[in-house]
């Protein structure tokens, strides 16, 4: 009978956030404002929940996480996976105190959707991202370019993430998983709140649904003001802030009894800047692990799938890479790479690099239960590089990479007619160009030398000519265009090794 008599007081909180659901600011830095109806419930039913539930609380409990990423209508500016790998690995560092780890669903890690409208969205854009893209019964991800201005935002039970404030080294991941799980904000009604914090603060904020109790220093009347519990402390601060030598405000704050008091700067759930630390109290843990283990509406028990989790890599295992290695010489616009499978891996992700120290990375991909990646742009002629891959899984995200090994292979170009095209790459940017604007030669070249530079038109007529000396590396050379007709042209590159010849089309 008690579960009926929860589930009616959150019907009934429904009916209220109806009133004060109302959509977040846009110039926050996280989107997500009040608190879900089940955390309504749960501040007003938390010791009833807490004896339900008995004193022991300490099994491990299991999230799986799919990935949806957007790019463009035409598929460009996906998040790289790699990173969103690493962004759970970093989120499950921030929960392991928690006891609650974050997986990727098996057979269904990564999603990727084509849509500009998703990709850079608005409000509308995002409800219309979520409602139709969730997937039941797992916590539902997006990455995309900009989520309506914020660096984040947990709604519609989804969380979704910009692209730039994801990665290793944020905590934006970890604290819209907060809000996924229930809690609020510890500054709870000071969002989009202007306030001269050299004030004492008012007794209480009108925060659009309720006029909201403000949290004393002294934290007195934590359970009916601010986030609702007593061990985050008073905090005001409803923009992104950098903490003092105690991660504390620099800011002083004044209660409404006109007390001092500085916030404290490791909350996740606070604006702090990532480096102030990484801490959800113990209330704030009690009140999520009461959300994932809750039947009721806004409860997420239905994540509870498994009880132990998936196998792991072993942590010094090594990818034995086949081919190319031993400096082989491979085409340098069709390479393809092979490795040896690696137990319980599934993830692969490919880097190739310029130099031995494995710096800079060229080219990065993370390919999904394969152990072969055809590469066919990206990678210059004559060089030789480097690579390795990296793995992980579904359960393990965050296997390390420093002991796996490096293969060696050079790039050529095979179909090279004649010795200058084996030495030198040309590529000619934009094309087509429009007529008065200049377009761009780079020339890529295994050694220096010189060579002469031809324009022709259609009907085979010279229209400029110019000797160059190209030295080893990126030559960048400008094509003035202004007394080119529109028409179709031809480029070419010659001395003594050979001719190159390349196509430019100029428009009006
Ligand atoms: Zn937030």
């Amino acid at each position: 009978m008690r579960l009926k008599f929860y589930s009616l007081l959150a019907m009934l909180s429904l009916n209220a956030v109806a009133v004060f659901g109302q959509q977040p600011d846009n110039s926050e830095w996280c989107g997500t404002k009040g608190i879900t109806p089940w955390f309504d419930f749960y501040r007003l039913n938390r010791e009833a929940l807490a004896a339900e539930r008995g004193g022991v609380d300490t099994a491990w409990l299991y999230v799986p996480v799919t990935v949806q990423i957007t790019g463009t209508d035409s598929g460009t500016g996906y998040y790289p996976f790699e990173q969103a790998i690493q962004s759970i690995c970093q989120m499950n560092e921030h929960f392991a105190p928690t006891r609650i780890r974050y997986y990727l669903q098996p057979g269904d890690p990564v999603r990727y959707l084509n849509s500009t409208y998703w990709h850079n969205h608005q409000w509308e854009g995002g409800a219309d991202l979520i409602e139709t893209n969730r997937i039941p019964n797992r916590l539902n991800t997006f990455i995309v370019a900009d989520p309506a201005g914020n660096c984040g935002y947990s709604w519609m039970d989804a969380i979704v993430m910009s692209k730039s404030c994801s990665g290793y080294g944020n905590r934006t991941w970890a604290h819209e998983a907060g809000h996924h799980l229930s809690l609020p904000h510890p500054f709870l009604g000071w969002e989009g709140f202007t306030w001269d914090y050299s004030q004492p603060a008012p007794l209480a904020i009108n925060t659009g649904w309720d006029d909201h109790e403000v949290e004393k220093a002294d934290s007195s009347n934590s359970y009916v003001s601010g986030d609702y519990f007593r061990d985050t402390r008073a905090d005001y601060l409803n923009y992104r802030w950098s903490c003092n030598s105690n991660s504390e405000s620099t800011l002083l704050q004044h209660d409404p009894g006109g007390a001092p008091f500085r916030s404290d700067g490791t909350l996740i759930m606070g604006y702090s800047s990532d480096e102030c630390g990484a801490v959800f109290t113990q209330e704030q843990v009690v009140a999520m692990r009461t959300n994932l283990q809750n039947s009721g509406p806004g409860g997420h028990a239905e994540y509870l799938q498994v009880t132990e989790p998936g196998a792991e890599i072993d942590d010094d295992a090594v990818v034995q890479l086949a081919m190319p290695i031993d400096s082989q010489a491979v085409q340098y616009n069709d390479i393809t790479l092979h490795w040896d499978p690696v137990p319980n891996a599934t993830f692969y992700t490919v880097e190739i690099f310029l130099f031995a120290n494995l710096q800079p990375r060229l080219f990065y991909q993370t390919v999904y239960n394969a152990t072969s990646l055809n590469i066919t742009k990206g990678i210059p002629n004559n060089r030789t590089l480097y690579w390795r891959v990296r793995v992980a899984s579904e359960w393990d995200l965050c296997q390390p990479a420093n002991n796996q090994s490096v293969g060696i292979f050079k790039t050529k170009n095979f179909s090279a007619t004649n010795d200058l095209e084996s030495v030198v790459l040309a590529e000619v940017s934009p094309n087509p160009v429009a007529a008065g604007y200049p377009a761009k030669l780079l020339l890529t070249a295994d050694e220096s030398m010189e060579a002469a530079i031809t324009i022709t038109d259609a009907s085979g007529r010279q229209c400029q000519r110019q000797t160059v000396k190209l030295s080893y590396g990126e030559n960048i050379l400008e094509i003035p265009t202004e007394a080119l007709q529109a028409g179709l042209y031809t480029l070419s590159i010659q001395n003594e090794k050979g001719t190159i010849l390349k196509r430019l089309a100029v428009t009006n």
